[in-house]
């Protein structure tokens, strides 16, 4: 085994993330009187939280009427029929509590007249069960509202005493030998000392791996670093294959121009000048959902009526808007559009593409952030002391696609939830049970063993091959050939991991051995990814397979399940959970208003 001192620290609660989800479970486990750690790889207000612009949706009415139930059924419409029925209950009718909290908290909305929290109208989010109008539901703070959120938690948890770990790097689980989580060794990277954990309750609230592909609007730090430690423990990941492109990434840059910017009245053209959403969404136009936007987008290109000397990306117009809307509502991406584009936002469109955004699935959980290792007896079995929560867990709420907005109300609701949750399983009162060495070692050996890492392929030049049979075999369209494809080369490009080379063998800030951990991470979560949607024959929400037009309920309304090992993935199903948590006796929604349909804009 590989020796390393290293210092163990014992707590009732541990949370791997300081993005939204994280600094909200550790706020609401401190504020329960449990003994609470939060370990970020980056600083809490550098996570990739602070880049959310647009804002959070919830039916708060400030702006016209609205209702939760309203909210629900496009959740539901939005994730293509494949949400859970209960957690799309639980985000809906728990969403205004949880933003009244925020707004209490401290957090700095933008105000209507009458000083109530503005709302903005975003994709996807309707009236009267989608008969009606746009409805302004999403909250902001003008167009930096994750910015505010995150600077608003990380001041709560510090005053309820909750305890940081910064810069920290988290490398893997620790299980008891009967499958309980028992808390996480990690690299503390500035001064390259080890630590151990040992927690009643560990909470991964990690993030995304938008950084599997070549051209994300995610940080870099999005490696999907809970997936990797879960798929190495034998634990599946969920509905990997539904992958957002947001459809307005800057050109070339990457960089988001939030949907907010179509909630003020932007709007998209092709080469010929022609406003081509009324062509294909005659309702909601721009503001259809974005699985559709991005592939009409794609779709105009695809015929030759893309922009600029390569017809490959589309403009999006903004302005006609007064100077004064984008001073006030638009701040940050004026400013986003001249910088990375070069774009004076009052004269002229921006160039933009549709750009990887968002991972959908993620850590299976239910509606408590617990995790989920689902067997044929017991689809619904918990994975005791383990929970996931925000863009790394999978409620699922968002399905087959998610809506704007929805992705920040997910991640204070259930790491509320995930809280209070764990203010019930755990008892601050008893002695955290001992570490089961077994598992503390392979974490050492094979942290051990990457540091040592001397076969023939750098870091660098194997997360580049990954990223490229991502962007081109998971793409916005699919066909068999291209999945096919794709799994056969990511399954090569895996095996390689074997054969990586790691130059510097230092523990201090040493960001060669850190990206080698991330890659490792990344890996599984790009396997699981191409599999799962190499095997669902079928289009539904992101998944747009071109062999296979239509969306197939009888067969498919199920969500797949991967486990990873090396290079080797194995599928197997859960049923999507159809019961809401309360009828419509109990003042539930109808459930003919969710019935499964055509997904029309
Ligand atoms: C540019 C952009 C704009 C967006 N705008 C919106 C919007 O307007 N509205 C909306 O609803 N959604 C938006 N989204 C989506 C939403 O912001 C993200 O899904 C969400 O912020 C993810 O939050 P999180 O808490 O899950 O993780 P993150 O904010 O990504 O934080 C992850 C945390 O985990 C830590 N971490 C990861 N791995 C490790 C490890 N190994 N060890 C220790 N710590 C680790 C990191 O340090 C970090 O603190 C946007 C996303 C992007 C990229």
């Amino acid at each position: 085994m590989a020796a390393y001192d290293y210092e163990t620290h014992n707590f009732d609660a541990i949370v791997i993330g300081a993005g939204g989800s994280g600094l909200r479970a550790t706020l609401g486990l401190a504020e329960q009187g449990l003994k609470t750690a939060c370990i970020s790889k980056v600083f809490p207000t550098r996570s990739h939280t602070v880049a959310a612009q647009g804002g959070i949706a919830a039916s708060l009415s400030n702006m016209g009427p609205d209702h939760w139930q309203w909210h629900m059924y496009d959740t539901v419409k939005g994730s293509d029929w494949l949400g859970d029925t209960d957690a799309m209950e639980y985000l809906a009718r728990e969403a205004p509590k949880a933003v009244y909290e925020l707004e209490h908290y401290g957090v700095p909305f933008s105000r209507t007249e009458k000083g109530e929290i503005y709302q903005r109208p975003f994709g996807g989010h309707t009236t009267e069960f989608g008969e009606g109008p746009p409805v302004q539901r999403t909250c902001a703070a003008a167009d930096r509202t994750g910015h505010a959120i995150l600077h608003t938690l990380y001041g709560q948890s510090l005053k309820q005493k909750a305890e940081f770990y910064i810069e920290y790097f988290a490398t893997d689980l620790i299980m008891s030998e009967d499958g309980v989580c028992q808390g996480v060794v990690a690299w503390k990277l500035d001064d390259g000392t080890m630590h151990v954990f040992n927690a009643k309750t560990t909470v991964l609230a990690t993030g995304g791996y938008g950084r599997a592909y070549f051209s994300a609007t995610s940080a870099h730090t999005c490696t999907g670093d809970g997936g990797g430690m879960v798929a190495r423990q034998g634990l599946p990941l969920q509905d990997m294959e539904f992958v957002q492109f947001h459809p307005t990434g800057i050109y070339g840059a990457g960089c988001l121009i939030t949907e907010g910017a179509r909630g003020e009245g932007g709007y998209l053209t092709n080469s010929e000048g022609e406003r081509f959403m009324e062509r294909y969404a005659p309702t909601y136009k721009d503001l259809a959902s974005r699985d559709v936007v991005s592939r009409c987008m794609t779709m105009e290109i695809r015929e030759g009526r893309g922009v600029g000397p390569k017809k490959d990306h589309i403009h999006l117009n903004l302005n006609h808007l007064p100077p004064e809307t984008l001073d006030l509502r638009l701040p940050g991406i004026t400013e986003s559009a001249r910088i990375f584009a070069g774009v004076d936002l009052t004269k002229e469109p921006i160039p933009v593409q549709p750009t990887v955004h968002y991972n959908m699935g993620g850590i299976p959980t239910n509606y408590w952030g617990e995790v989920l290792h689902p067997t044929e007896d017991n689809p619904d079995a918990i994975v005791p002391g383990l929970m996931a929560v925000g863009e790394a867990g999978c409620a699922s709420v968002h399905g087959a696609n998610r809506l704007g907005s929805n992705s920040l109300i997910d991640l204070v609701v259930f790491g509320r939830a995930a809280a209070i949750r764990a203010g019930k399983v755990v008892d601050p009162n008893t002695p955290n049970a001992p570490l089961n060495k077994a598992s503390v070692d392979a974490a050492f050996d094979r942290f051990d063993g990457l540091r040592h890492a001397s076969g023939g392929t750098p870091t660098a030049e194997l997360r580049l091959e990954m990223q490229n049979a991502m962007q081109a075999d998971a793409a916005v369209f699919r066909t068999d050939k291209t999945l096919a494809e794709g799994v056969e080369t990511m399954t090569g490009i895996a095996a390689k991991l074997d054969d990586l080379h790691v130059t510097d063998r230092s523990m201090v800030w040493n960001s060669d051995l850190m990206e080698t951990l991330e890659l490792t991470n990344l890996m599984p979560n790009a396997l699981a990814t191409i599999v799962s949607a190499e095997a669902r024959k079928e289009s539904r929400g992101a998944h747009a397979h071109e062999d296979y037009p239509e969306r197939d309920d009888t067969n498919w309304r199920k969500h797949s399940l991967a486990k990873v090992t090396g290079n080797k993935t194995d599928l197997y199903y859960r049923p999507v959970h159809l019961d809401p948590l309360t009828t419509q006796d109990e003042g539930g929604i109808d459930m003919a208003k969710i019935a499964p349909k055509k997904r029309v804009y």
